[in-house]
């Protein structure tokens, strides 16, 4: 090593406590350098610094000067040791918010998909709800035969208590809206009849019908059918007598034309 050079018996002792501090301490941080950086670094520069002692400096910063640089260099290995640490973790941070990126964009793209499922069912449900509220004619692509209140001798309360709809034996027979049936079967001069209640209240009589297709108690949708078409009762012919009632009884009927209308069947 290079502090064999220091000349012998230079009598300067006021730094030589500070040297051998100094010294003790290079020859310590040279035993752990391990890179052949600082070992080449500091043999020239002890060489440089021993030169200027000839020149009446302290010999001993010299060895303060190497230690200084040497100090320099591990401190560059710690700088650089640093980065490294510091780049490992914006890594590893930037690892996170990838993750969490896409997290919340699975969670935005979860939302998405629930409110669009969401809005479908409330679409099903509305479409649904119109549906239902939704009137019909009892028999389709049918016409008016006989007039509510017509006279003859035909109807025991002296004129026609709904309107006939044209329809061949065997006619598709529908309700005209949503409700429950109250009355399935035989009712004397109607024959074959069913009484529907409706949710406003009102209540809507199929007549001289074949065959029944429902039964007392069953909820019925709009176009449902409920029987086919015939002449049973007292009854001239096929068709369909459909009457419109405020009650379920015989006698509560009311203009079955402006009650289909005003819930939005064209007639
Ligand atoms: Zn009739």
């Amino acid at each position: 090593m290079a502090f064999g050079s220091r000349p012998a018996g230079s009598g300067k002792h006021r730094g030589s406590s500070r040297l051998s501090k100094k010294t003790a301490g290079y020859a310590g941080i040279a035993a752990i350098a391990t890179t052949g950086v600082v070992g080449s670094l500091a043999a020239p520069a002890f060489a440089a610094d021993n030169h200027s002692s000839n020149i009446g400096m302290d010999n001993g910063l010299g060895a303060v000067v190497v230690a200084d640089e040497l100090a320099g260099d591990i401190s560059e290995q710690a700088d650089a040791q640093h980065r490294a640490a510091e780049h490992a973790a914006a890594k590893a941070q930037a690892e996170a918010d990838a993750k969490q990126k896409a997290a919340e964009a699975k969670r935005l793209a979860e939302a998405k998909a629930k409110a669009e499922r969401e809005a479908a069912e409330r679409a099903a449900r509305e479409e649904e709800r119109k549906r239902l509220n939704t009137f019909v004619a009892p028999v389709d692509g049918s016409y008016v035969s006989t007039q509510y209140h017509a006279g003859g001798g035909m109807w025991s309360s002296g004129s026609h208590t709904g309107i006939d709809f044209h329809a061949a034996s065997g006619t598709s027979v529908h309700a005209v809206g949503v409700g429950t049936v109250v009355e399935a079967g035989w009712g004397g001069a109607y024959g074959n009849n069913v009484v529907i209640k409706h949710n406003d209240g009102t209540y809507t009589q199929y007549g001289h019908m074949t065959s029944l297709n429902v039964s007392v108690g069953q909820q019925v949708t709009p176009g449902q059918q409920i029987g086919l078409s015939g002449s049973t009762g007292n009854s001239s012919g096929p068709h369909l007598h459909f009457e419109a009632r405020t009650g379920s009884q015989y006698g509560s009927d009311i203009d079955p034309i402006a009650y289909l209308r005003s819930h939005g069947v064209e007639l």
